[in-house]
């Protein structure tokens, strides 16, 4: 292969306690966690817009903050961020029984989730980190580190200004594809079954404004299944490469408008595509491979580094108490993982690669990173304390029990 030596003189643009790359649903609460504990915060966003698969990618369904037998498991960061995605209205899925005092059997029959309108929640969202103290830049890519020893000394950026560095003291990879970890040598996996081809878009039709769920799609199954449909295409996507990626937007779009054609074919004459998809519809790409790796055996476990729980969208039931250190490897000091690219393997990462699993590993994540020291050297039970102090519950058995 033909390589090329570049002579590079970067400019230190920025300092900060913590610098967060990735501007979803695991950017944002980690962020937002790190500032709201008095780090000097950056996030860093490659497009202009927060809220990632969650708003651009048209992934509005923020699935259940609860067990499926009536009783809410995540709190905190996760359950503020719900709310705030329907400050405005819902779009549809509203928790009435969750919102409005409803009884336990109520509360059995729907999760507590919702969909939200992406723009909405994006500018709400936006608004919360800036008053939060965050520093946001957008159109920013995190393109290589700086490494002094095993700690990451710089981020190197590449925005509409060039490139840039920003000396940090510890960094949240929110990017969903572990960039972070793979730039700067930490252990990574990734996805050995890779992706299904996916087209969530929204239209206007003669019935008003619809979601659709075009592709393989994430459907816990109390649903009514009606948008659960086979794949769309044979081919499966490692999403890590940019031909591999293009041809994914591609073919992910073409699907959408063939989809509106037959809809329109099928009767719906005026249909319309309100939005497509801006950024890549990848569940699974690459993730770390942390101190512990997440498995399905894992669910209903008591851990005792516990920093938060989950429910499992798939199934009625089980709860995951999530520990620490399934948030960082073993290589790089100062560098945490959030959201879908955590460590977790085979079903296990499919459950744990949702919205409401973003926003409690991001809260512990930022949390964490806060502290100004090393992962590894984090003090656990203060951890913990001032996770509790700001509304998250660790333990299944802090739970009250329910009939
Ligand atoms: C088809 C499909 C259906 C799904 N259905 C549901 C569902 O119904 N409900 C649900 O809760 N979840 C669902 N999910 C999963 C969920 O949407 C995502 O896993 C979740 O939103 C991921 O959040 P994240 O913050 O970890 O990553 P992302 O949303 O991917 O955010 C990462 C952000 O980092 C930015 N970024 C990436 N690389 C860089 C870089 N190098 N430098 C700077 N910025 C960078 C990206 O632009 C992006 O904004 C679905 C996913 C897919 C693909």
């Amino acid at each position: 292969m033909k390589t090329l030596s570049e002579n590079l003189q970067t400019y230190v643009g920025y300092d900060c306690d913590v610098l967060v790359a990735g501007g979803g649903f695991a950017g944002i609460a980690s962020a937002l966690a790190a500032a709201r504990n008095g780090a000097k915060t950056i996030l860093l966003e490659r497009e202009f817009m927060l809220g990632g698969l969650g708003t651009l990618g048209l992934i509005t369904i923020y699935l259940p903050i609860c067990d499926g037998n009536g009783r809410q498991v995540s709190f905190g960061i996760a359950e503020e961020l719900l709310k705030l995605s329907i400050k405005y209205g819902a779009q549809d899925r509203y928790p009435k029984a969750w919102l409005e005092n409803g009884t336990l059997e109520d509360k059995k029959k729907k999760r507590f989730e919702v969909q939200y309108n992406p723009h909405i929640f994006a500018h709400l969202a936006e608004q919360l980190l800036i008053e939060a103290g965050v520093k946001i830049l957008y159109g920013t890519s995190v393109c290589a580190v700086e490494k002094s020893g095993d700690r990451i000394s710089e981020v190197i950026t590449e925005s509409k200004g060039g490139r840039c560095a920003i000396s940090v003291k510890n960094v949240v990879d929110a990017t969903g594809d572990a960039d972070v970890c793979a730039m700067s040598g930490e252990d990574v996996c990734t996805n050995p079954f890779k992706n299904n081809l996916a087209g969530w878009y929204y239209g206007i039709g003669k019935d008003g404004q619809f979601l659709r769920q075009l592709g393989a799609a994430d459907i816990p199954e109390d649903h009514n299944g009606e948008n659960c449909v086979a794949p769309i295409s044979n081919k499966k996507y490692d999403g890590l490469d940019a031909e591999e990626i293009t041809d994914f937007m591609i073919n992910s779009r073409k699907k959408a408008i063939e989809d509106i054609l037959a809809k329109r074919e099928a009767g719906d004459r005026n249909l319309e595509p309100s939005f497509v998809p801006m950024i890549p519809q990848l569940r699974m790409t690459r993730r770390v491979a942390g101190v512990l790796e997440l498995t399905e055996e894992h669910s209903d476990t008591r851990f005792e580094n516990s920093v938060g729980m989950v429910g499992n969208w798939r199934r009625k039931g089980p709860v995951i108490e999530v520990p620490y250190t399934c948030l960082y490897g073993e290589k790089v000091k100062n560098l945490i993982t959030a959201g879908r690219c955590i460590s977790a393997s085979g079903n296990m990462w499919d459950i744990m690669r949702v919205i409401p699993v973003c926003a409690v590993t991001g809260q512990a994540a930022g949390t964490a990173a806060a502290f100004g020291v090393d992962f590894a050297d984090v003090d656990v039970k203060k951890l913990q304390e001032k996770l509790v102090s700001d509304s998250v519950v660790l333990h299944i058995s802090d739970l009250e029990e329910v009939k």
